[in-house]
């Protein structure tokens, strides 16, 4: 080829690029517009956060909130709306829980940790052990014997990104039980992971034992209740503390995964997956976890049909449940797909909160996260603040049936991180702490990336 029809060739595609870029940039504006002009995805919050509150997997409110997602979807323009059944095993709580200081009476802020036994019904009360990691527990042998172990890790308020703060010690809430039964302590207390160590509200989140060793009542603690409790122990060392829960398995029971298809006109058997836990814990409103991640890619989705959208492939939006104690449903809704051998070309995860977008972490090779910065990016970072678009671990769901799925490219809604575990797993996470701008903005990343994915993931 000569070198001026080289040139002609590559300036005609640089132009279309340029071109198709634009239209690109025009699609985005209209969502953003949409999503912060019409945009829903906080009055549906709203209902769900206040019409039926907290939705632990197996309660009735769960199945309440199932009914009413289903609901929703079926007054858009899908094609199909469906449940799909999952087994799984229902704990519950049971009456508050009490705590306090043998012989004071200020009280300690506790809430059982998801999958724990209860305690006796009089209660504990014993001589506790204070260590910061539960390998110090060894040290003291079989002093441990008989005692409340008490975990008591401060957060790392140094990590910007929060959820890596998070992790750093989330292996001690779930194996922190067995550890200590194994010494025979007889009740285990665990400072909440909480990025707030101002405010005395503790942090539920599962926990787990191990066969053959004896299960023991588990507990988080505030962190303000643990920092009195660590202070009255280096007054007294033999302080004793009582504990009361009665939380329990209650058997199998039968619930769902709500799932809506919108139909693509190119690719019809190739699927996107989009969508976001609709269970919650069992304290608070489930408002920022993941009230916003459902109601939010449920208005994506609106927010491209209400433009009139047609998609390429396939858009199935997935409310999974169960993910905070078993992910039961990602794994039934991964096993469901796999049997059926199904093409599931992308997806998109909303389980971060409500606050303001920053962006995508994306399960995907280097040179595909390289071609969405060079291409997407830009798209984004200057007129709508997001900008993170980073290779990185998929949400929690889509980790779980993405087993099955090892060449699907994944991306992780990264909202700002700052606040998330003040309130994650707490009675804080209710409607009032999330802000409606920054969840529209966030819906409208999400359609924005939907948008982008439908239209050129076969060009990755
Ligand atoms: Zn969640």
């Amino acid at each position: 080829m000569k070198r001026t029809a080289l040139l002609t060739l590559l300036s005609i595609s640089t132009f279309t690029t340029a071109v198709f870029a634009q239209q690109d940039s025009m699609m985005l504006d209209k969502i953003y517009h949409e999503s912060f002009y019409q945009g829903q995805a906080y009055d549906n919050l709203h209902y769900l956060t206040k019409q039926i509150g907290h939705r632990i997997a197996g309660s009735p409110a769960a199945d309440k909130a199932v009914a009413w997602s289903k609901s929703l979807m079926e007054k858009l323009d899908f094609d199909k709306v469906y449940l799909q059944d999952v087994k799984l095993p229902y704990w519950d709580r049971g009456p508050k829980e009490k705590a306090y200081i043998v012989g004071s009476k200020e009280p300690l802020n506790i809430l059982a940790l998801g999958g724990s036994v209860a305690t006796p019904s009089k209660g504990i009360t014993a001589e506790v052990i204070e260590v910061q990691l539960l390998s110090d527990l060894k040290k003291f042998g079989d002093q441990v014997r008989g005692k409340i172990v008490f975990v008591n890790k401060p957060w790392d308020e140094s990590i910007v990104e929060t959820g890596v703060a998070y992790g750093l010690n989330s292996s001690q809430r779930s194996r922190g039980p067995a550890e200590a039964a194994k010494l025979g302590a007889v009740a285990y207390l665990f400072r909440s992971l909480s990025s707030s160590t101002t405010d005395d509200y503790p942090h539920t989140g599962g926990t787990g034992y191990v066969k053959g060793i004896d299960s023991i009542p588990a507990m988080a603690i505030s962190a303000t209740s643990a920092i009195k409790l660590s202070e009255a122990l280096k007054t007294n060392p033999h302080t004793k503390v009582y504990l009361e829960q009665h939380s329990a398995w209650k058997g199998m029971v039968q619930t769902h995964n709500v799932i809506a298809e919108w139909k693509g006109a190119e690719f019809p058997d190739k699927i996107i997956t989009i969508g976001g836990h609709i269970d919650s814990w069992d304290v608070g409103e489930g408002a920022h976890d993941n009230g916003t991640g459902t109601m939010g890619t449920l208005d994506a989705i609106r927010t491209l049909m209400a433009l009139g959208y047609k998609p390429k492939h396939t858009i199935r939006l997935v409310f999974y449940m169960n993910e905070e104690n078993g992910v039961h449903g990602a794994s039934t809704y991964g096993q469901v797909a796999k049997n059926k051998r199904e093409q599931i070309v992308a997806a998109i995860e909303s389980d971060a909160g409500g606050f303001a977008p920053r962006g995508f972490d994306i399960k995907a090779s280097a040179e595909r996260v390289v071609w969405m910065q060079q291409h997407w990016k830009p798209l984004f970072e200057q007129k709508f603040w997001v900008s993170r678009f980073l290779q990185g671990s998929p949400g929690v769901d889509s980790g779980v049936w993405g087993q099955h799925f090892p060449n699907t490219v994944m991306f992780n809604f990264r909202p700002d991180p700052h606040r998330y575990f003040d309130l994650h797993h707490t009675a804080k996470d209710v409607f009032e702490a999330v802000d409606k701008r920054e969840l529209q903005s966030g819906v409208a990343a999400i359609a924005s990336l939907l948008y982008l994915v439908d239209q050129q993931i076969e060009q990755l």
